[in-house]
């Protein structure tokens, strides 16, 4: 499937309008710690936030972000600094660079935000969790992007050193946050102690986390194996009722109810054959574009 049939059957649903998370006003509920009242921008029509998690590559992010202004759509990107990602933030010009397509994504009409792995880079270096929120924030607000929210990166170094081969996983970067995580539970892993939750949102600036703002229904692309759907407020990370092999079609011209948001993570890196690149970063490392994993999102719907 291309990106851009995925634009074409968002743009031609009348009652479905992509939103950004920038422009809610959010609220405390018994529903979820970041609940809306989706009928408040007067439009009848149901919410769809279309969320970016740029892992490997902020240019495939760009390529992706134009194709879907050309539609008249606006998403949400959300920008991992270390992990997969520290690449293109560890020297002045690659970073100049990356700043600069982030900013351009943001011109495009897009929001920009923050991904994040406090609790990876914690584990893997011992480094405290406000400084690896802190600083790719101050980067990000000093290059003059706004940013006002953020979202856990499902780390793979997390799951590994913390031994964690099954779902539902017990430790992930969301449970970083007083706003939503109530319970203080400690951690050990790799010789390192860690009590959750540790940071306020409040406190960087942050309004929003994605994974705790209503979503009535999900949907994902992760590991470019198309799609996996999830319904109501649990969390991806936590239950494994995902179904692969779903129809986007399908998924997004059944409403599960009136006003019902939805939220829809896509990683560009898998769709760079289809944004026309020829090659694309992945772990720091240019990749050709006919490379095994920007094939998978081609064989289903
Ligand atoms: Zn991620």
């Amino acid at each position: 499937m291309d990106y851009q049939k995925v634009c074409e059957i968002i743009t031609k649903i009348p009652d479905v309008m992509p939103r950004r998370f920038k422009d809610v006003q959010f609220h405390k509920s018994e529903r979820c710690p970041m609940d809306f009242d989706p009928c408040s921008f007067g439009d009848d029509k149901r919410t769809l936030f279309l969320r970016h998690d740029i892992d490997h590559d902020p240019f495939a992010a760009l390529e992706m972000a134009k194709v879907e202004a050309s539609f008249g759509i606006k998403a949400n990107y959300y920008f991992l600094t270390n992990d997969t990602s520290i690449f293109h933030y560890e020297n002045p010009d690659r970073r100049e660079k990356a700043l600069t397509a982030i900013a351009e994504v943001e011109a495009l009409g897009h929001e920009v935000a923050l991904h994040y792995d406090c609790i990876g880079e914690y584990l893997a270096t011992g480094k405290p969790l406000a400084e690896s929120i802190e600083e790719p924030l101050q980067m990000l607000r000093d290059f003059g992007l706004s940013i006002e929210g953020c979202v856990a990166h499902g780390a793979s170094r997390v799951r590994i050193l913390a031994g964690e081969e099954t779902f539902p996983l017990h430790l992930c970067n969301y449970q970083t946050w007083n706003e939503t995580n109530p319970d203080s539970k400690t951690f050990h892993a790799n010789d390192r102690d860690l009590t959750l939750p540790g940071l306020s949102l409040d406190d960087f600036g942050l309004k929003y986390e994605c994974y705790f703002t209503r979503k009535d229904r999900y949907m994902s692309d992760s590991g470019g194996l198309l799609w996996r759907f999830w319904e109501g407020q649990e969390q991806p990370f936590e239950q494994i009722r995902e179904v692969p092999g779903g129809s986007f079609n399908d998924w997004i011209q059944s409403p599960s109810g009136d006003f019902e948001v939805m939220q829809m993570l896509v990683h560009p890196v898998w769709w760079v054959k289809s944004l026309g690149m020829d090659e694309f970063y992945y772990y720091g490392t240019v990749k050709d574009s006919s490379h095994e994993y920007t094939q998978r999102v081609y064989r289903t719907w």
